[in-house]
């Protein structure tokens, strides 16, 4: 093979992964940021549930603070009770004092039914807790993974890259330019040509060119998309029967200029 062209096969090789591994690695703080937006979810469900447990404590501690004055209001009507002149004075103040106990008997009520809605929330809380620790690890772990895929990258990144300048060193200067313009332009400068057609764009190859391609010891490019071309016998279909007569002159579009005026086919002989 042509020394230029196996260079330039290896260079569009290392060009393309350094591409990739770029890529890659650019992509990483988004791909971290994507794996802890995860946790938010799960951080927000305790938050909630811790938020749960701070409301009920405040209304039991406002409900408890009511009895109090409630207890002291029902102090105060006994105490008057032992002072008062009338009957329907008396009646009254043990209205007042019905009243307020059943005042009373209502918060307590509301007190038992907060004291019972805590223990749900309470585990809730646990349970909250508990998927934000297994779900935190897995993003740990998650995270972990992607800094030893970049480390792995930036490692690979340096070597790929001492070897394209290697190899760039190494190829002649206008096939150098020719695959530099071509890669700039079409993100990939090689291409196979098989059945006498470029793989990349499917362009037919003229006969004479095709016979050049095929000793892999020239650098031709495609007429139509300008990339470089290399042949691999292994990948002809038919490859070891080079004299069959064609069978198919109707099948594709795989006509060249000089096959196209031929006649109906003969059969194999
Ligand atoms: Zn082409």
């Amino acid at each position: 093979m042509n020394p230029d062209l196996a260079r330039l096969i290896e260079l569009e090789k290392a060009e393309r992964e350094i591409a990739r591994l770029s890529e890659e690695v650019a992509a990483l703080p988004k791909r971290v940021a994507a794996i802890e937006a995860k946790l938010a979810d799960h951080k927000a469900a305790v938050e909630k549930a811790k938020a749960d447990i701070k409301s009920n404590e405040a209304t039991r501690r406002k409900l408890e603070a009511e009895i109090q004055s409630f207890q002291q209001k029902i102090i105060k009507y006994r105490e008057q009770s032992s002072s008062v002149k009338t009957n329907d004075e008396y009646r009254a103040l043990m209205h007042e004092i019905e009243f307020t106990e059943k005042q009373v008997s209502a918060a307590e009520d509301k007190i038992l039914e907060l004291m019972i809605a805590l223990e749900a929330q309470e585990k809730a809380l646990k349970a909250a807790e508990a998927d934000l620790k297994v779900e935190a690890a897995e993003v740990e772990r998650e995270k972990s993974e992607a800094h030893t895929r970049t480390a792995e990258d930036e490692k690979l990144l340096t070597q790929l890259g001492t070897k394209r300048n290697e190899l760039r060193a190494q190829v002649s200067d206008s096939p150098l330019a020719h695959y530099d313009r071509v890669m700039r332009q079409r993100k990939s400068a090689i291409a196979e040509a098989r059945i006498q057609k470029c793989l990349a764009c499917f362009v037919m190859i003229r006969p004479q060119t095709w016979e050049d391609i095929k000793t892999n010891e020239q650098i031709v490019s495609c007429s139509s998309c300008g990339r470089i071309f290399y042949y691999d016998p292994a990948n002809e279909p038919n490859a070891p029967l080079p004299e069959q007569p064609r069978k198919k002159s109707k099948a594709p579009a795989a006509k060249t200029e000089t096959e196209s005026e031929t006649p109906e086919p003969t059969p194999a002989q």
